[in-house]
């Protein structure tokens, strides 16, 4: 996730300075076959626009910020009908070119795949941005009515009525329900896949032993030496396992076990 501030300052959302304390966050998808967020703040970046959404999501992981968080944005209706606005950040999915609506929610699907991989993609940084604004929120997303998606807020009788964000979610797998658990899991930094294996780590087993590091914060690099890229941080306290050593120079980096890459032995105590 990139977030990228590109706010809209002729906008009356924007102008007009009218605040909200922030209650919980709606996803919405934009509702036509536009990939590109950037065509978004120049529809909105208007002083005769009368609605705007706080981000626009892009598949590459682009989040482009078009109101300060805390601004009351307009992206779910009007009168008691869109009373959401007052409460909740809202943000919507851009969505890929391989389709064509046919008349409402329905659309045609010209290449599935390739729409699948645009959906999962903006998925995705969908759940990061909503972990990073549950944090600086400190919002529960597993609680009721926090996190929402337009559909749901008009439900609740707090949003007008349409069909974002299921009526593309759901045609590639993706749920509500999975979103507010993924968001949870990710606020838990647990995005599991290159992640490190920390603390459960308790045996050596063969050939490996255990280091604590010491360093508050130390990068982990894909190769034994501070010319490769970072694949992530671990933090000091924490234990790895390493199961190889190289030299680089005069520092000798260690490779952890699981496979996150090498760190400098010389920010860690054997333990
Ligand atoms: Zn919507």
């Amino acid at each position: 996730m990139n977030i990228k501030e590109s706010i809209v300052t002729k906008n009356p959302c924007y102008t007009c300075g009218r605040t909200i304390t922030v209650q919980g966050l709606m996803i919405h998808s934009v509702g036509c076959p536009q990939p590109k967020a950037s065509v978004f703040f120049n529809n909105w970046n208007k002083s005769s626009a009368n609605v705007c959404v706080h981000a626009v999501l892009q598949a590459d992981g682009t989040v482009l910020q078009l109101l300060p968080w805390n601004r009351r944005g307009w992206h779910c209706g009007s009168g008691s009908k869109g009373s959401g606005n007052n409460t909740h950040i809202g943000v919507e999915t851009t969505e890929p070119d391989t389709i064509k609506y046919t008349g409402g929610s329905s659309f045609k699907d010209f290449n599935p795949a390739a729409t699948k991989d645009f959906v999962t993609k903006t998925y995705k940084t969908a759940v990061e941005l909503f972990a990073y604004l549950c944090k600086k929120y400190n919002l529960n997303p597993e609680k009721d009515g926090v996190i929402i998606s337009h559909s749901e807020g008009h439900k609740r009788g707090i949003a007008s009525n349409h069909g974002d964000v299921e009526h593309i979610w759901n045609k590639y797998g993706l749920t509500m329900a999975q979103f507010r658990k993924d968001i949870k899991k990710a606020m838990n930094g647990s995005t599991a896949a290159q992640a490190p294996d920390k603390k459960q780590e308790t045996t050596t087993g063969t050939g490996g032993y255990l280091v604590k590091i010491t360093a508050g914060i130390l990068n982990v690099r894909k190769g034994p030496g501070t010319s490769y890229p970072v694949s992530t941080q671990v933090h000091a306290g924490e234990v790895y396992t390493i199961v190889g050593e190289e030299m680089n120079g005069s520092t000798k980096w260690g490779k952890l076990k699981s496979g996150a890459g090498y760190i400098s032995l010389g920010y860690t105590k054997k333990v």
